[in-house]
């Protein structure tokens, strides 16, 4: 086996990690050409600071060749090691250090210090970085813009009284307004109207724009953890009084029980020339 093929295994360890929601960093230990252990990142998993890649896959390469010194191993490794395992590294007399991406922010292999090579310890280990670097890197980059996005999707706290929810599910703001806020409790969401969260377009006639205005209203509300069921107030605002009947059927298909107090209006017009638009206040 070459070398690519020991930081393939790692970068498989590291896309595991991913997989569980965890920074994608993934580590094997090789001695004599076999990958005698293998670790990934797990700090969120396992609520501990230390469950690095490299600290678990080094515990591991010690329990299976009995004994803590790591005498003649490789640590190949998907980011530069920070202080703890590269320290690690050290007091396990692993003999090298082979890592991909650099980390300019926590790296101790080049980038910050350089610890396993520093001629001051007892134990040196010899490092080498780069190695399929870019592979780690799109990982890294991956794992955290899917996760900004997901950010962005669900509920941000602004202050201790107000916290914004939003969600894919419902169509977007078509201006400077939340889907919903909540305070102490109460959410109120934006009048919704009957616009397809898929393709943004505005269904076709009252009947499918009073139940899409409805699947808009009960995902927002569950994106705040709630639903009709806690639905204390609403508004259904109407272009045309005559459709009343129409919403009034699907409006109770949705509020079933200790229905929430509402208001229902005829307005001059609505958003997109919509035909209905439904907004309420909820509290858990
Ligand atoms: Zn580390």
């Amino acid at each position: 086996m070459d070398e690519t093929a020991y930081m393939r295994a790692a970068l498989k360890q590291a896309e595991a990690a991913a997989r569980k929601g965890e920074v994608p960093v993934g580590a094997v230990v090789v001695k004599d050409g076999v990958i005698v252990a293998r670790g990934h990142n797990l700090r969120e998993s396992k609520k501990d600071p230390t469950a690095h890649a490299e600290m678990l896959a080094m515990q591991r390469a010690a329990k299976k060749l009995g004994g803590w010194r790591l005498t003649g191993c490789t640590l190949y490794v998907t980011l530069e090691p920070c202080p703890m395992c590269a320290g690690a590294a050290i007091n396990a007399r692993i003999e090298r250090i082979v890592y991909g991406a650099s980390d300019p922010k926590a790296g101790c292999c080049a980038s910050l210090y350089t610890l396993p090579e520093d001629a001051r310890f007892n134990h040196r280990c010899q490092v080498e970085g780069g190695l399929l670097a870019e592979q780690a890197q799109t990982q890294l980059r991956m794992f955290f813009q899917s996760r900004r996005k997901k950010k962005s999707t669900i509920t941000r706290r602004i202050n201790n009284m107000k916290t914004i929810i939003n969600t894919e599910k419902a169509p977007a703001a078509i201006g400077p307004y939340s889907q919903a806020t909540q305070a102490q409790g109460m959410v109120f969401v934006s009048g919704q109207l009957g616009i397809d969260p898929a393709t943004g377009e505005l269904k076709d006639g009252i009947r499918a724009q009073t139940e899409q205005s409805l699947e808009n209203v009960k995902a927002i509300l569950a994106q705040a953890g709630l639903s009709c069921d806690d639905v204390l107030k609403t508004t259904v605002l109407l272009a045309d009084m005559a459709d009343f009947a129409v919403v009034n059927e699907i409006y109770g298909q949705y509020f079933t029980k200790d229905c929430p107090a509402r208001a229902c209006f005829q307005v001059a017009g609505l958003p997109k020339g919509g035909l209905v638009e439904i907004e309420c206040i909820a509290a858990k």
